[in-house]
């Protein structure tokens, strides 16, 4: 019957259809756009997202869930329709609860905000940052209040990004954490450093990308179905699970920038490709949640292509790319380097062991300053201490500490704790892993990744959105996000690499 659901599927393939249509613009400004592009492009998508916005909130949406919801009343609780009814209610109610005027005023203000702080920071001038900093805090505090939440303003925008998770969840895994990453820092500190000089020779662009491709392919990313492009900042899209596309950037003094770059993307990228085609046009085509999303990457990235059956397999096949540069480094080198763990100042640049601890220190100060113990004027010197205390490593100015990444200028309060919990959890899906497969680690050593895909498509990406982050860990790994798996995974690896 073409009932009321129908309808509402109809109507939800429309503004899903607007959204693709933002997403290739935003693609096309970050590869191929030239500068002269980006005003009239900023009116484009300005205008595209104003129509999606009023298109999801109308109530014309609620209109047609209501009438939709008897007919998934009697269905399972896993059903497609049934799923896609809950969860767009939820995203419909979330997105109801800002008034227009507060969004509109906000982009305005983030457009500004995000402009001074690409200046400021070249210059190193946290001053002239500072009222938009304080700005953004202001409007992600008030957002909080129009949201509503039961303990912490910051559950209401961590649920932006993770549906359902608080602050009080992020404490819990955090404090566990931290202890044993600074103690295991400090562990490696004391021990001599890998060799890495071989990996700042000269390594010509074009093939690092045939490379990251070829190992991309060999992950199971479809290029039938996928692209590579360059782009500043890397990133992955999808435009529907046909085509799915990644960027990268290219270091030629630096050969790891790049194709991790690539492995990252392309686990992002993996997990797009591989939702279930019966959710296609619809809001839950697309990754579970930030957290899911970064964990897949990031097993990618790490997991599988930063460990050492992955590269007795593969460094024949690069020193083969790069014979000169490569010549006198043996895999079990190679291995040791790109695993080198050394405090940085630098986030997007940190190893598996200290990353987490960035991600702590920006938390803490996130949660100060929705709770308005903290103001955004001592925020470099909070910063600096915290950095010394965590990481052992003071910045020497505000351009490598308060204002080294975009998110705050934007307003984007909230977002950070779910790159470390990507981590915990591409630890914890490993682990599941392995009880499926003992043998898996000797399935990369020869170059054989679709059991593995195959099980992460089975137990996670073909599922889309269709559930909560938390009931998708559940269903995948028997149990909620827990840190131990991770410990478990940093202590063997880095213990083994530095002979703890
Ligand atoms: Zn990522």
């Amino acid at each position: 019957m073409a009932g009321a659901l129908e309808r509402l599927r109809e109507h939800l393939a429309e503004i899903t259809d607007l959204r693709t249509a933002a997403a290739v613009l935003s693609w096309d400004q970050q590869t191929h756009m030239p500068p002269g592009g980006a005003s009239r492009r900023a009116e484009v998508l300005s205008t595209l997202s104003g129509l999606i916005h009023a298109k999801f909130t109308s109530d014309e949406t609620a209109r047609l869930l209501d009438a939709a919801e008897p007919e998934v009343q009697g269905l399972p609780e896993d059903h497609d329709d049934r799923c896609l009814v809950r969860i767009v209610w939820r995203d419909y109610e979330r997105e109801r609860k800002l008034p227009t005027d507060f969004v509109a005023a906000w982009a305005r203000d983030r457009a500004i905000s995000v402009q001074v702080w690409r200046q400021a920071r070249p210059a190193n001038d946290f001053a002239s940052f500072l009222p938009y900093l304080d700005k953004m805090a202001g409007y992600a505090r008030r957002a909080a209040d129009f949201y509503g939440y039961r303990e912490h303003p910051y559950d209401a925008l961590l649920d932006g990004y993770e549906p359902g998770m608080t602050a009080a969840d992020v404490r819990r895994i955090f404090d566990e954490l931290r202890p044993q990453q600074v103690a295991l820092v400090q562990a490696i500190a004391a021990r001599p450093a890998p060799r890495t000089n071989f990996l700042h020779r000269d390594y010509p662009p074009e093939m690092q990308g045939q490379f990251g491709l070829r190992v991309a392919a060999d992950f199971g990313y479809d290029l039938q179905r996928g692209r590579l492009d360059l782009a500043p900042h890397p990133f992955a899209t999808s435009f529907g699970r046909d085509d799915v596309r990644i960027t990268t950037r290219y270091d030629r003094t630096y050969l790891p920038e790049g194709i991790f770059a690539v492995f990252h993307e392309t686990g992002h990228a993996l997990y797009e490709q591989n939702v279930a085609p019966a959710l296609a046009r619809t809001p839950l085509a697309r990754g579970c949640s930030n957290v899911w999303h970064e964990s897949q990457s990031r097993l990618w990235e790490n997991i599988v292509g930063r460990s050492r059956p992955f590269w007795r397999r593969y460094f024949p096949l690069l020193r083969q790319h790069f014979p000169a540069q490569l010549g006198d480094v043996t895999a079990d080198e190679f291995y040791a380097a790109v695993n080198r763990v050394t405090p940085s100042l630098i986030r997007t640049e940190a190893d598996e062991v200290t990353y987490n601890l960035h991600i702590m220190l920006r938390f803490e100060l996130e949660l100060g300053l929705m709770e308005g113990v903290i103001r955004p004027a001592e925020l470099p010197e909070l910063w600096n201490s915290k950095m010394q205390e965590y990481l052992g490593v003071t910045p020497p100015d505000d351009r490598d500490g308060v204002m080294q990444d975009i998110h705050w200028s934007q307003g984007s309060f909230g977002y950070f704790p779910t790159y470390a919990l990507g981590n915990v959890m591409a630890a914890q899906v490993w682990e599941a892993v392995q009880k499926t497969y003992p043998d898996i680690e000797d399935q990369i050593g020869r170059g054989e990744f679709g059991m593995l895909l195959g099980w992460l498509r089975e137990h996670i990406y073909q599922h889309g959105r269709k559930f909560l982050p938390q009931e998708l860990a559940v269903r995948a790994t028997g149990r909620p996000l827990e840190a131990g798996p991770y410990l478990a995974y940093l202590r063997r690896k880095f213990g083994e690499l530095y002979g703890l």
